[in-house]
This record gives C-alpha cells, sequence and structure tokens, in this order.
C-alpha cells in the first residue's frame, strides 16, 4: 500500500465496541458514549440489541491461536494470584480458552447490548486504552474497566462464567474489521463531519 494510502485508512480508521450485558444494565452507556466523544473520535453507527448465541460464536474467533492466548492469560494469573490451576479442571491451553469461550456465550446473551462503530486517527489502539486492561484489578484508573469494574479471573472461572467487565472493544484493526462487518451492514455506518474537524482545517489552512 502507498504511503499516503495508508495515511488516509488510519485517519478514518474504524474500530467496534460493545457495551457488555453488564455495562448496559448499570446504566453505564451514556458513561461510555460521553468518553469516546470527549476524545474526539466519531460515532458512526449505534444500536441496541439482544444477540443470539450463534451471533456470538460467530463474533468471537475459533482459532487455535485465540483459544491458547485466553488459555495462557488465565494460567499466567492464577500463578500471579498463588491459585492452582488444576482446579479448572484442565491445565490445557486450548481447553481453558474453549472453557471461557462458552462463558462468554452465556455472559453476551443475558442481557441487551449496545454496538457502535467509532472512528479516527488510531480509533483501534485509543478505544483500548480507553477500555483498559481485561482483568479490572489491572486495568489503570482512569480507563472504563478500571473505573467500572471489580471481578477477577478466579473468581469468575471458579463460577463458570466470564469476567464482567462492562465492554467489548476490538484489539486490532483486522478483529476490528471482522466485527464491523459481521454486526453492521454498510447503510448502518454514517459518513458526517464532526465541527472541530473544520477547525483542523482552518487551523492548517492559516
Ligand atoms: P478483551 O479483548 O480485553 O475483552 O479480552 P480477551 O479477548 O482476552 O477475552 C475476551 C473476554 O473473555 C474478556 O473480556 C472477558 O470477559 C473474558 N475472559 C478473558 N479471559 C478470561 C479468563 O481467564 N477467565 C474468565 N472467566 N473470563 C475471561
Ligand atoms: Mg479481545
Amino acid at each position: 500500500m502507498e504511503q499516503a494510502d495508508k495515511m488516509a485508512n488510519l485517519e478514518k480508521e474504524q474500530t467496534f465496541l460493545m457495551m457488555k450485558p453488564d455495562g448496559v444494565v448499570r446504566g453505564l452507556t451514556g458513561e461510555v458514549i460521553k468518553r469516546i466523544e470527549r476524545c474526539g473520535l466519531k460515532i458512526v453507527a449505534l444500536k441496541m440489541f439482544w444477540a443470539t448465541r450463534d451471533q456470538i460464536d460467530e463474533h468471537y474467533p475459533k482459532s487455535e491461536a485465540w483459544l491458547n492466548r485466553i488459555g495462557e492469560k488465565t494460567k499466567v494469573n492464577y500463578d500471579k494470584y498463588g491459585l492452582d490451576i488444576k482446579t479448572l479442571g484442565t491445565e490445557n491451553n486450548k481447553e481453558i480458552g474453549l472453557m471461557v469461550r462458552g462463558w462468554l456465550l452465556d455472559y453476551l446473551t443475558s442481557a441487551p447490548m449496545v454496538k457502535m462503530v467509532i472512528e479516527g486517527p488510531h480509533a483501534v489502539d485509543l478505544v483500548r486504552k480507553m477500555a483498559g486492561n481485561t482483568i479490572p484489578a489491572q486495568a489503570e484508573m482512569g480507563t472504563i474497566r478500571g473505573d467500572f469494574s471489580v471481578d477477577s479471573a478466579a473468581f469468575a472461572n471458579r463460577d463458570k462464567r466470564a469476567i464482567f467487565n462492562i465492554i467489548h472493544a476490538s484489539e486490532t484493526p483486522e478483529e476490528a474489521s471482522h466485527e464491523i462487518d459481521f454486526w453492521f451492514g454498510p447503510e448502518d455506518i454514517h459518513e458526517y463531519e464532526k465541527v472541530e474537524e473544520n477547525t483542523y482545517k482552518f487551523v492548517k489552512r492559516g
């Protein structure tokens, strides 16, 4: 890809953010939207919906790499807090990953969610930064998960459920592209200018 095309892609990078059921039932949708808008990113699609298990099954990757990564992350956390991974019934990364994947189907179909597409320079990294670490205790204060969630991988695993952490946000531009295409049609995504985009133009001209 040419340098100019790469720049243009970065300027209008899109990411996918979803309020998870705990975020919606705790009335945090407005808080999350406020934070996105406050930093200057643009919401270009938005909808409340109640997902089916099949939809969530399509949403999360099924690849061996993804399952192994979730399993590995879980193990690292068990070690960190001196807990015994054997209590999970398996030490195999892929099997742990599959377990968590199943719990995600229960979690994300338990109440309505709010899905959105967010656009702007480095939208993927910015929204991940705003979301904070997957595990609430490791999410910095000032992030959505750090400010609004209290949960632990170990407790969640003990209770056979996913970690409750308010939102989902795409981790890479490739993941964002898959998720946006899956959850929205082209007619749902809007193109418009925010007022500050005009300000940037004015500054450039000056
Ligand atoms: P995210 O991109 O930060 O949401 O994290 P991942 O893609 O690694 O995991 C997807 C979701 O699975 C997380 O947001 C959690 O809800 C859940 N999850 C991740 N790791 C674990 C875990 O070790 N145990 C449990 N119970 N849930 C997990
Ligand atoms: Mg993820």
